[in-house]
This record gives structure tokens, C-alpha cells and sequence, in this order.
């Protein structure tokens, strides 16, 4: 199983990422994308973050962590430079969803 759309305590989710991915671990996932909820606050922390966390992941643990971002409540007009700034961060799989396109979070 994958589940390319998930959240850290980073945003809105529960759990650090080491223990999201250890409990996906237990139910046999083989790849999750953790993508949290950014705008101009707290992108840079997200994603820097984000990447160190699944770089670490990726070496020791078999679900296969990509790291994103779900830029969130961002006039239409600022997500192409958010997205621009996530890559440079080295968010490389970082990706733009309007706010409500988000079925875990509307
Ligand atoms: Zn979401």
C-alpha cells in the first residue's frame, strides 16, 4: 500500500514523521509522501525538515519516504513561486493543491 498524501505535527497531523512512518511500517506500507501544510510561515521549516527526515528514513526503514508539500489557502498567483521556493529547499517532490482539493483536510 501507498498513501501519497499525509501530515506531520509539522501541519496539522498527530505524529512526528519517524513515528508515521514506523506505524505505517507495521501495516505494510511500501511508500508514503508526507506533505505538510505550508505558506510563506513556515515553508522553509517544513521542507528542509521534511527532507533531513526521509533522507534519515530511507536509509533504514523499508517504507520508501518522499518528502512534499500541500500548499495551503495561497492566492492563486503566490503557488508558483511557493512551489519555485520548495524546490530550491530541495522539495523536489513537492506539489500545489487548492484548499479544497484536499480530502483529508476540507
Ligand atoms: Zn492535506
Amino acid at each position: 500500500m501507498i498513501d501519497l498524501h499525509t501530515h506531520s505535527l509539522f501541519s496539522d497531523g498527530e505524529l512526528l514523521p519517524s513515528e508515521l512512518v514506523r506505524r505505517l511500517e507495521d501495516m505494510d506500507y511500501s511508500c508514503v509522501a508526507i506533505t505538510d501544510h505550508v505558506d510563506s510561515s513556515n515553508l522553509d521549516f517544513v521542507i528542509t525538515r521534511l527532507v533531513k527526515v526521509a533522507r534519515d528514513l530511507n536509509q533504514r526503514q523499508s517504507v520508501k519516504v518522499i518528502h512534499g508539500a500541500e500548499i495551503t489557502h495561497a492566492h492563486p498567483q503566490l503557488i508558483e513561486p511557493f512551489v519555485g521556493q520548495a524546490k530550491e529547499l530541495g522539495g523536489r517532490d513537492s506539489y500545489s493543491s487548492w484548499r479544497n482539493h484536499c480530502r483529508a483536510c476540507s
